[in-house]
């Protein structure tokens, strides 16, 4: 007798929660599974909630024998090739990270709940096989036709409002399909070009930018960094690179590190290639902007994709290149949730789907640095400015024993004087917003410190108010001391707000533009403030990092860095690093035009040795002797490191647990001169939102000896924890 086989359909699917595996579900009920294909988005029940699910596998058994089905289908095609969730599977497995929340986190807010991908379709115009085989001179006597025929066979493809934003009409669009030439085929929409964006020609490149091109192979896998000064014409390195890329019908990838960057970034390659279609994915947009973006490029309807850290885990289904630009920034970490590292994973990505990655930086993070030293990256450097710009004097101002207005020495104030009745611009720089980082008690000493955190509050004059930077705690102004009741209280050290004040005071007829996070809240905001000193007119700009990062300026000649000193003493060792890479952007913002620039940097010890290799050999020098430094130290990238994090309410619960998982740790792999244990110990900021913060240190002469036992680790977090007490693993850390 011949037994009935009845093969069984088991959905294995991501769900966002944070358990480290896939979750099987039956198909839903009443659905054929032919209907089914991996990728796509389903409602699934979870202990009692709805939640929205990925499709990762379909398989015929499953080791559970009660299985609910799923509820119902979201989407009727894949939103993740194949490829995107193997990467993410990937990055889910290399974090010890649970796949759904990983899944979650690739996906736009709209779609992550549940939102209709439909929603956005747009009519796409393309060729049809006739219209793509029509000699060239066939339309000569329509030529709005033979225009439209000719912008189609530049770029495959052109969405309604592409086409209109071009001035091409409906009529012409109809003609065509009347001859059979063009065909309207439904996709997802892309934002429209950006008005404003004026076709601008490629310039000639240098020997040092051509050279670089010439040396960049892009058939198949391979890492570059590109080492360039500020201004050596990285920028246009990256438009070449893309210019190939979109020749051969594949997409390119960009990554930028801030919101901010991007509307400057995008007006620079919409300029350049008017044609083709732009997706740009960052937290500044709305909603259903990203949402079309993400549907843009995930279909491999936009054939650029810019964006910030997340955009990595966006499928690319034509990837043909990515870019990673300024890639030391620290934006590229992840520091919650998927600790993922974008532009490590941009190289595993470009590995992956055999595509070239390039790293860009003026300042290389060490971690590239030494996989560029070491062979396993190609290094391509462009050591002098491009066009006519010159490198920036530096000069050091020592404030000991100056006395200072509002922070500024008095040569200070001389030479920016000096730049603005020159008609040029100058740029104050200060990594401190605020008016100034703490409030004392001239009698008893006390300080205002956050409630919450191990930290001081800092003074927000204009609002009258104490904020706490780490948590967001607010507090009104007081004008006694809580504790003595003396009327004498003073604000110590200045922030940007203070700088802003003497500023505005001193050079009354001159805008004063401050660029730091409290001025630049809202979407777009730093793009409008930096419109006047982009007009090249004469102005005062001033501000923290924000400003230090990719912006391009070529009226400033004038870069004060108000205070030097603040990295230099910390206990993180990536310290000296950051540190080092700041004050070379920021010193890089000077002089990019044709005028030359000056740098002043203030500093109450001149003679630090970091900050006078620094200043004296360049970040270039100064780097590599880190570089030696950490593997003399034993540190990372000589090392690989991870972290296990606990925070509690409760400071004696999250170090017993770590406690326990050293203990486990080293259960399974004891300690060795190949793998160190430290911990645990309280994190620089060692109480936040309430929560003490303690971390374990696992250091490792491989990769490969890690993931075992972060992934044991992670299992047996799992089991051993409790609800008050969040623990992490924290892969390839950035911060302790
Ligand atoms: P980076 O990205 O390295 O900071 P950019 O690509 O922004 O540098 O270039 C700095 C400036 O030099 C820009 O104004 C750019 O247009 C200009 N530039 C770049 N390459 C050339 C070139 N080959 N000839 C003339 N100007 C150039
Ligand atoms: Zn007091
Ligand atoms: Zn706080």
């Amino acid at each position: 007798m011949q037994e009935a086989v009845q093969q069984r359909v088991i959905l294995q699917l991501a769900v966002p929660v944070p358990l480290r595996r896939l979750f099987d579900y039956l198909p839903p009920e009443g659905l054929s599974p032919q209907a089914l294909a991996p990728g796509q988005r389903l409602w699934v029940p979870f202990a009692g909630r709805k939640l929205v699910a990925v499709l990762v596998a379909i398989a015929e058994e499953s080791p559970l024998a009660e299985l609910k089905p799923a509820l119902e289908q979201i989407d009727s095609t894949a939103l993740f090739d194949e490829h995107s969730r193997r990467f993410l599977s990937w990055i889910a497995d290399y974090y010890q990270a649970p796949v759904g929340e990983v899944f979650a986190a690739a996906m736009p807010a709209a779609l992550r709940r549940g939102r209709p991908a439909h929603h956005w379709a747009e009519q796409w115009l393309q060729l049809t096989t006739e219209g793509k085989g029509l000699p060239d001179t066939a339309l000569t006597r329509a030529p709005k036709q033979q225009a439209l025929l000719q912008r189609l066979l530049c770029s495959g493809r052109q969405s309604r409002a592409h086409l209109k934003a071009q001035g091409f009409s409906t009529a012409t669009g109809r003609a065509l399909q009347a001859r059979g030439l063009v065909e309207w085929v439904a996709g997802p929409t892309v934002p429209p070009p950006l008005p404003g964006a004026e076709p601008s020609p490629a310039p000639k490149l240098n020997s040092e930018q051509q050279q670089v091109l010439d040396a960049m192979d892009c058939s198949g896998f391979s890492a570059t960094l590109l080492e360039g000064v500020t201004g050596s014409g990285k920028t246009e390195i990256y438009l070449r690179l893309i210019e190939r890329v979109l020749a051969a019908g594949r997409q390119a990838l960009l990554l930028v590190p801030e919101i901010g960057l991007t509307p400057q970034t995008l007006r620079r390659i919409a300029a350049r290639f008017p044609a083709h279609s732009i997706a740009a994915l960052h937290s500044g947009l709305a909603e259903g902007e990203r949402a079309q973006s993400w549907l843009a490029a995930a279909a491999g309807q936009a054939d650029i994709v810019i964006g910030t850290r997340s955009v990595i885990m966006t499928p690319l289904p034509r990837l043909g290149l990515v870019i990673v630009d300024e890639e030391h920034d620290a934006s590229f970490k992840q520091q919650d949730g998927v600790r993922y590292s974008a532009r490590d994973l941009a190289v595993v990505l470009a590995r992956d789907t055999d595509v070239p990655v390039l790293l860009g930086s003026a300042t290389p993070a060490l971690e590239t640095l030494h996989n560029a030293l070491s062979g396993r990256y190609r290094h391509l450097r462009l050591c002098r400015r491009a066009g006519d710009a010159h490198p920036p004097q530096l000069h050091v101002v020592p404030t000991l024993h100056e006395s200072l207005e509002a922070g500024f020495a008095p040569q200070a104030l001389r030479h920016i004087d000096d730049a603005l009745a020159r008609g040029e611009q100058a740029l104050v720089f200060l990594n401190r917003r605020g008016f100034a980082p703490a409030l004392t008690c001239d009698d008893c000493g006390w300080i205002a410190d956050c409630a919450h955190c191990s930290s001081k509050l800092t003074l927000h004059r204009r609002q009258r108010q104490l904020r706490c930077h780490h948590c967001d705690y607010r507090r009104p102004l007081l004008d006694s001391c809580p504790q003595c009741h003396s009327r004498s209280i003073s604000a110590l050290g200045g922030g940007t707000e203070r700088s802003e004040e003497l500023l505005l005071q001193r050079f009354a007829s001159y805008p004063v533009i401050r660029i730091d996070r409290d001025t630049t809240a809202s979407k777009q905001a730093l793009d409008r403030l930096l419109a006047p000193a982009r007009d090249g007119l004469p102005c005062l700009l001033l501000g923290t990092q924000m400003l230090a990062k990719g912006h391009h300026l070529p009226r400033v000649t004038l870069v004060v860095i108000q205070d030097a000193d603040s990295g230099l003493f910390s206990a993180d060792f990536r310290a000296p690093e950051r540190t080092g890479q700041l004050l070379a952007q920021v010193a890089g913002r000077a002089g990019r035009g044709s005028l030359r620039g000056r740098v002043l940097v203030q500093s109450r010890y001149p003679e630090h040795p970091l900050l006078q290799r620094l200043l004296e050999k360049g970040y270039s020098d100064f780097a590599r002797q880190l570089l030696r430094d950490r593997t003399t130290a034993q540190l990372p990238p000589a090392r690989a490191m991870a972290l296990v994090r606990a925070e509690c309410e409760e400071p004696a619960w999250a170090e017993a647990f770590l406690q326990d998982a050293r203990r486990f740790m080293q259960s399974l792999a004891p300690p060795s001169p190949q793998l160190l244990y430290l911990g645990p110990v309280p994190a620089l900021l060692e109480r936040k939102s309430g929560r003490f913060r303690f971390y374990v240190q696992v250091i490792a002469q491989q990769r490969a000896q890690l993931q075992p036992l972060l992934a044991q680790v992670s299992t047996w977090a799992e089991r051993n924890t409790n609800r008050r007490l969040r623990w992490a693993v924290d892969m390839d850390a950035q911060d302790l």
